[in-house]
């Protein structure tokens, strides 16, 4: 018997709106299960065009570098990307002929009501612990691949001709927007901050928008639970379900034990934070959430044996890409690419973790919230401060005094150049701009490549 019920889409066309991985992915899903496609893109870009002539080939109707807006409002239900802004005009179509909008994440579901899944959404360290989660659940032999905003759609996922035991899930508070199927085995919440203010009116709709994974919570569901965190603690009160809390500062059921240097889960040592090669309290933070998650997902994992193969696979874990990624280290100046670092808070733990005279390259695309709450851990551990890009102003005006500033008005190859200037043997170079890069360069991956280019190009 199917775990969730299954509620199937109603007969009729479906538009799909937005041609990237996900759009694409749940074109496929919905295509092989016989469903009739309208998907379109307002690019028609080089990698739009090939996407659309596949789908096109497999039976979509596709159209590329506009939609059509009429066709959207006949539309039994409209699937929209979530990098597609909510007021772009085929998601205004659809709204104004009061179609029903899902997320790629919802068409997943949808068509694999039995997925056993462990969810992962907050604004800071999703990717992170849903990597984590992913690894865990594999070292245990299980087939578990990370799905959702970390990379690979679930709708591909699920379009696989076998089902993966688990799947490790990263949900943006865009893809639970529409996802009103959302009932994981077990969801985390990592933590909650102020973000993505350039596109949600306030923090509270914002915060609504994490809410909705526990909108279909029963006394069954299981929820892990920053306990350092009031806000996260505030959303959870008086859901239902069983909720499992990991703190970085007081006992919990996954704690780090700071005196004994200890990760701690159910009142026993799970492993030495030394043993843990990722930079950065919050890092402990999420191998907690981590640990926690994948333990309570199953008897079996919660098992002595399972508990020290979870402890083994947390010590082979090694930073992603562009999240507190050490790039290397010459003349004794160490650089640390922390490109993925867009908000506030991201910086604020990163600056936070830094055990030498740091050189902070601060800036980019600014999103709304003040660079003020960083001025405490700057104090502490940043010896100068590179601001750069369009935020570069506003960070001097909420920062200077605060400790030396240097504004560039220039290019990122000026802004390495500067800090290569201002660092000493002995110091550390932190790209961790708490702004979007979107001033500069296509993503934050490429301003992290850009990085590791630069940092690189003048060994010796
Ligand atoms: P997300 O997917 O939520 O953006 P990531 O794991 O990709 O999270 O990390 C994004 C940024 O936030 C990185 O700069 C990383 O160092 C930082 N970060 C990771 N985990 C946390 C956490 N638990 N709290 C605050 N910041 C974090």
């Amino acid at each position: 018997m199917a775990k969730r019920e299954l509620h199937p889409i109603a007969p009729g066309e479906i538009a799909v709106i937005g041609l990237g991985r996900s759009g694409i992915a749940a074109s496929e899903l919905l295509l092989s299960r016989g469903r009739t496609v309208y998907a379109c893109d307002d690019s028609s870009s080089a990698s739009i065009a090939q996407a659309a002539e596949k789908l096109a080939m497999r039976g979509a109707t596709v159209q590329t570098g506009g939609h059509d807006a009429l066709r959207i409002a006949r539309a039994t239900a409209v699937v929209v990307s979530p990098g597609v802004p909510p007021d772009a005009a085929p998601i205004l179509a659809a709204r104004n002929a009061e179609r029903q909008i899902l997320s790629e994440i919802e068409i997943a579901l949808r068509y694999a009501p039995d997925l056993q899944y462990i969810a992962v959404t907050g604004t800071n360290g999703k990717t992170t612990t849903t990597a984590l989660i992913g690894h865990l659940l594999r070292s245990l032999g299980v087939s578990a691949p990370d799905a959702g905003n970390i990379g690979t759609p679930l709708s591909a996922v699920v379009n696989e001709s076998v089902l993966p035991e688990w799947v490790s899930l990263e949900l943006s508070s865009f893809q639970l927007h529409d996802t009103p199927g959302i009932d994981p085995n077990v969801g985390v919440l990592t933590n909650l901050s102020a973000d993505h203010l350039d596109r949600y009116a306030n923090v509270d709709e914002y915060f609504g928008d994490k809410a909705l994974m526990f909108r279909n919570a029963t006394t069954e569901s299981h929820w892990v639970i920053n306990a350092d965190d009031p806000a996260s603690l505030q959303m959870v009160g008086g859901i239902a379900g069983l909720q499992h809390h990991f703190s970085l500062t007081a006992p919990a059921d996954a704690w780090y034990d700071r005196d004994a240097g200890c990760l701690t889960v159910n009142g026993d040592a799970l492993l030495p934070r030394r043993d843990l090669a990722l930079l950065g309290d919050h890092n402990v933070a999420n191998a907690l959430a981590a640990a926690l998650a994948v333990i309570n997902a199953s008897e079996l994992f919660g098992s002595a044996g399972s508990r020290s193969t979870i402890a083994d696979a947390l010590r082979s874990f090694r930073a992603m890409p562009n999240r507190l990624e050490v790039v290397g280290e010459w003349n004794g100046i160490e650089w640390i690419n922390d490109s993925k670092a867009t908000n506030v808070a991201s910086a604020l733990v990163a600056v936070q973790g830094m055990t030498r005279p740091t050189v902070l390259l601060l800036g980019g695309r600014h999103k709304g919230e003040p660079y003020t709450a960083l001025a405490e851990p700057i104090r502490s551990h940043v010896k100068h401060i590179i601001a750069f890009g369009e935020a570069a102003s506003i960070v001097e005006q909420d920062l200077s005094g605060v400790a030396p500033l240097t504004r560039v008005n220039g290019s990122f190859e000026d802004v390495m150049a500067t800090a290569r200037k201002l660092a000493d043997a002995g110091d550390v170079v932190l790209l961790s701009p708490a702004c979007s890069s979107y001033d500069m360069f296509n993503n934050y991956v490429e301003r992290g490549k850009r990085f590791r280019a630069l940092a690189e190009s003048r060994d010796g």
